[in-house]
């Protein structure tokens, strides 16, 4: 009996220690943070030391992606590991997450993982399969915002969301049970629209003076999709709303971010645009030098919020050296998906060029990735609910659309995908055509329905802004054909039926 006793507390203990071994793992994820922006991506508009931290002591990838480039939607494929025509989550205007469906950490929780999602949430129903959530309603708000808790009650925290999204991560992570390995997933609203930077941040970028992208004015010739949205820096973004030049108090006391903040934080924000609208009014701009002037305001507010975004990502880097979780944490850092930062004109994502369709993505794991590497392998969004599995030894319960990229982590002589697959639907606001295409690095086919009909065909080699749509073109004939085939081939492969469907209508060339 007594052998029998210890034999079983031999056995427990060895499980426990195998438990306490498994990896933790902090994902961090913010909105609408573009590449362009972060120094460990070769930016030179900003510092971002907590992000280079991670790619320094970890792996940056150069060319990840995600396959729908807007928020909800991409947070829905991040949980799946399956495509939004699968998730059901197809844009942001009629989509609705079905909670119930299968997630990667439903797996882990289901497995012994502590689980956790903090900050913005952005699904709509309530987070299921999660020991723990507390997220923003919708977009949330940049002051005092509010917060939906586990029994839908709400609760309003006084402050700055990236801080407090920050704050109350590490209260979770100080209640935990530390015999149980964690996943917690940081949701940030910061970069979004309407960049309202925390106080302290306000003036920081007061004396920059950034450059304008080379593409600033493009006239989108060759481009009927691009020359049919509304995004841009000149038409779009509007004065009161995204850059807080009320034309009056009263005005600015009508919109709903600024309403809500305290008399102290108002005060704040009054004694800094408040003199940037009397000197805007005083110079009577107009045509370029107006653009020009509003493409500065925005920078300056985008920056100043991702200064914020770095600092509390810095914070929860310090949390885990502070707590001895370094060495036992996959730490990943990425962005909902890529933003435009000027070019063609543009702010905001959605289309399947380069600069929405990328995300930043960095990663750490002390031990298991090699520190300082740059992978430029293709790898997708889609990719790391398999991978999070793959990584803590669970087997999903359901059949993931991802690959996972552990084996990329471990250098085991692996590439990453040979073609990436693009599909996104929202056909509303900022009126950009619905879309899929393929890209295999190089060359890229996107086929736009519904708005626009129309194809175009990019080299990255030779064209990496994409301002020169090569279908049509003779001499392009070839990889034409070639690229069409095998977007026919991965939308069957991903079974995205209305992509299918839409490829057996041919319109455009002969020959083609
Ligand atoms: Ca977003």
């Amino acid at each position: 009996m007594k052998k029998f006793l210890l034999y079983l507390l031999v056995s427990y203990g060895v499980v426990a220690n195998a438990q306490q071994k498994r990896p933790n793992i902090l994902i961090i994820i913010s909105d609408d943070h573009a590449f362009q922006t972060i120094s460990a991506y070769g930016s030179k508009l900003t510092q971002t030391p907590a992000i280079d931290r991670i790619a320094k002591e970890g792996m940056l990838f150069n060319r990840a992606y995600v396959t729908n480039s807007i928020c909800g939607p991409s947070r829905a494929v991040l949980l799946t590991g399956r495509y939004s025509h699968k998730n059901g989550f197809k844009d942001n205007v009629s989509g609705r997450f079905d909670s119930s469906q299968h997630t990667f950490i439903k797996d882990l929780t289901k497995s012994g993982y502590q689980t956790a999602w903090i900050g913005k949430w952005h699904l709509e129903s309530a987070p299921q399969g999660f020991s723990y959530w507390k997220v923003l309603p919708g977009q949330g708000s940049y002051f005092n915002p509010d917060f939906i808790k586990m029994d839908n009650s709400r609760e309003r925290i006084n402050g700055y969301a990236t801080t407090i999204i920050e704050d109350i991560a590490e209260n979770w992570l100080d209640g935990r049970d530390t015999s149980k390995p964690f996943c917690l997933v940081i949701g940030h609203k910061a970069t979004h629209r309407t960049w309202m930077p925390d106080i302290q941040d306000m003036r920081r970028f007061d004396t920059v003076n950034f450059p304008l992208p080379a593409n600033f004015y493009d006239e989108y010739q060759g481009r009927r999709a691009a020359a049919v949205q509304d995004m841009t820096v000149d038409k779009t973004m509007i004065m009161g709303y995204d850059l807080k030049m009320f034309p009056s108090k009263e005005a600015a006391d009508k919109d709903g971010n600024i309403r809500r903040m305290t008399p102290d934080q108002r005060a704040a924000f009054d004694a800094y645009y408040g003199p940037i609208k009397q000197d805007l009014d005083a110079r009577n701009l107009t045509g370029k030098e107006l653009v020009e002037w509003k493409y500065q305001r925005y920078m300056r507010d985008y920056l100043a919020t991702a200064a914020s975004l770095d600092s509390n990502i810095g914070r929860a880097l310090e949390y885990l050296d502070r707590h001895k979780l370094t060495d036992n944490t996959l730490v990943i850092y990425l962005s909902d998906q890529g933003f435009y930062m000027g070019e063609h004109g543009w702010f905001d994502k959605r289309f399947m060029y380069e600069e929405s369709f990328r995300t930043p993505m960095v990663m750490r794991f002390p031990g298991m990735i090699q520190a300082g590497r740059v992978d430029s392998s293709l790898v997708m969004n889609l990719d790391l609910a398999p991978t999070m599995l793959d990584l803590a030894g669970v087997k999903s319960t359901h059949k993931l659309q991802g690959e996972s990229i552990l084996p990329l982590l471990k250098q085991e002589g692996v590439k990453g995908r040979k073609n990436l697959y693009y599909h996104y639907y929202e056909n509303g606001e900022h009126a950009v055509s619905p879309h899929f295409g393929i890209s295999n690095g190089r060359y890229k086919l996107i086929r736009f329905y519904k708005r626009v009909e129309s194809w175009e065909l990019y080299d990255l080699h030779t064209d990496s802004s994409e301002m020169k749509n090569l279908y049509g073109r003779s001499g392009y004939e070839k990889i034409t054909r070639k690229m069409k085939k095998e977007l026919t081939k991965i939308s069957k492969k991903f079974e995205d039926a209305e992509a299918s469907e839409i490829l057996k209508r041919p319109i455009g060339l002969k020959g083609f």
